[in-house]
């Protein structure tokens, strides 16, 4: 009987911490979204994300868990008059979702915070006027029209919702400790090839990328995830090398969608 009373207390002590990690609560929270909030997020991505339409029905659950588990605890905040509504959050953490739905770690841990201002933006580190930025202490900021122009055409190659997240991504595999099946060497693998693709963007002004995916590393990385979603087809059959090398890193192929 005594036995039974200290394997009790133990539970109950272990118990008690577990509930108090923020991540177990994330994750009960995550676990028990309603059917009433499922069929409301599902309407809501059917609606506005293009690839979220096109997936298959247990990638759709697995979207759907994780952006309801994000909503919970992610900070979004306006500026300049902004009003973050319920779509405003749901729009940017779908963005997040989409972007990190094949990966293991999927909450970019570091970025919690998100700006939102109702246009471009002053930036105090380059004094000059931004659509979005990533500050590496764990901040994302966007504006809303430009944010809003990514996800009207979903064929453009044109987002700055996927564009940001992918810095964000970049930063989090740089300083996180935990390694989502060695995905820092598959980050620097299509880094490596990105080096000898950028000097064709720079050299032909007919490129698939853009023009500013020439200027370095990071936005060749972003610019990259912007075709790679929007413009898969023809990104695998220009640059078969990356967009294979992008397919291992996120562990997804919007090609065959
Ligand atoms: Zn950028």
């Amino acid at each position: 009987m005594e036995d039974f009373l200290i394997a009790l207390v133990i539970i109950a002590f272990v118990l008690f911490n577990l509930s108090r990690s923020k991540l177990l609560v994330m994750a009960i929270k995550g676990l028990f979204m309603t059917k009433d909030e499922r069929q409301r997020l599902d309407t809501f991505y059917n609606k506005h994300f293009i690839f979220y339409k096109q997936l298959p029905e247990k990638s759709k659950s697995r979207f759907l868990y994780r952006t309801h588990s994000i909503l919970q605890e992610i900070r979004i905040l306006g500026r300049h008059g902004f009003t973050v509504t319920p779509e405003v959050r749901q729009f940017v953490v779908g963005s997040m979702v989409q972007l990190t739905l094949g990966l293991e770690f999927y909450t970019l841990p570091r970025f919690k915070t998100v700006l939102i201002y109702p246009d471009s933006f002053l930036s105090p580190f380059t004094g000059k006027r931004h659509d979005g930025e990533v500050n590496p202490r764990g901040i994302v900021v966007l504006s809303w029209k430009r944010f809003c122009k990514g996800y009207e055409d979903s064929t453009d190659a044109l987002n700055l919702g996927l564009h940001e997240m992918s810095h964000a991504l970049m930063l989090t595999i740089k300083y996180s400790n935990r390694k989502d099946n060695n995905i820092d060497k598959r980050l620097n693998a299509v880094l490596n090839l990105a080096e000898i693709e950028r000097k064709n963007v720079i050299d032909n002004p007919n490129h698939l990328f853009r023009e500013y995916a020439g200027l370095n590393a990071a936005e060749f990385f972003a610019v990259s995830v912007e075709n790679f979603f929007e413009k898969p087809k023809e990104f695998k059959a220009e640059l078969p090398a990356l967009y294979h090398q992008l397919v291992k890193l996120l562990n997804q192929d919007p090609s065959l969608l």
